[in-house]
């Protein structure tokens, strides 16, 4: 049988930090659930611990996949329990840290497509317009709400109606990459709604 060598902290929150310390099975976040980290391809399979190969689980859906090892062996179970409250409770933190973080660079993003609306298309985004953009760029990269500026620019519209028409492309783009179609694709499709 394969030894099992543990999966370092560091590694444990680089993985769950790249899945947005979300179960991959179910959508669970901490407080309601408890994180694991799930190997792809069971270590006793030759699997490593490379991030490619782990995947942050929930302890519901780890224990739930009876094939692939638990994250830890808790050979006491009174220290288990502590271990897995001070876990539980270090996760919670850093979940939260990265949620302040994710919205600190959000905030700072909407600026920056705000500052450059009101290069191209003289708009000039109020606080609430700033609150939506950063809203969007929850589901969307910064490169694609610039685009969508762009998109805006060269249909040469400005001030209010620049602003409506780049939300609508922003918002078709969120929805495009939902669907996994282009943008391209799907501004023909919002143009030409027949088209399919
Ligand atoms: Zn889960």
């Amino acid at each position: 049988m394969a030894r099992r060598k543990p999966v370092s902290t560091r590694t444990r929150f680089e993985v769950f930090k790249r899945d947005a310390f979300t179960c991959q099975y179910c959508g669970g976040n901490p407080p309601a659930v408890v994180l694991h980290i799930d190997h792809i391809t069971p270590v006793s399979k030759g699997g490593t611990n490379g991030l490619d190969n782990l995947l942050t689980s929930c302890q519901d859906c780890n224990l739930g996949k009876a094939d692939v090892p638990l994250s830890d062996t808790r050979p006491v179970p009174s220290r288990a329990t502590i271990l897995e409250l001070r876990e539980a409770r270090e996760q919670l933190e850093a979940y939260q840290a990265y949620l302040m973080e994710e919205r600190a660079t959000r905030e700072a993003n909407a600026t920056v497509v705000a500052e450059l609306l009101y290069r191209q298309v003289s708009y000039k985004a109020s606080s609430t317009n700033l609150v939506e953009l950063s809203g969007m760029l929850k589901d969307l990269p910064l490169a694609e709400a610039l685009d969508a500026v762009d998109i805006t620019t060269r249909r040469g519209l400005a001030h209010a109606a620049a602003w409506r028409y780049f939300c609508g492309v922003a918002w078709t783009k969120i929805k495009a990459a939902r669907e996994g179609i282009s943008t391209f694709e799907a501004l023909e499709r919002r143009q030409n709604p027949r088209v399919n």
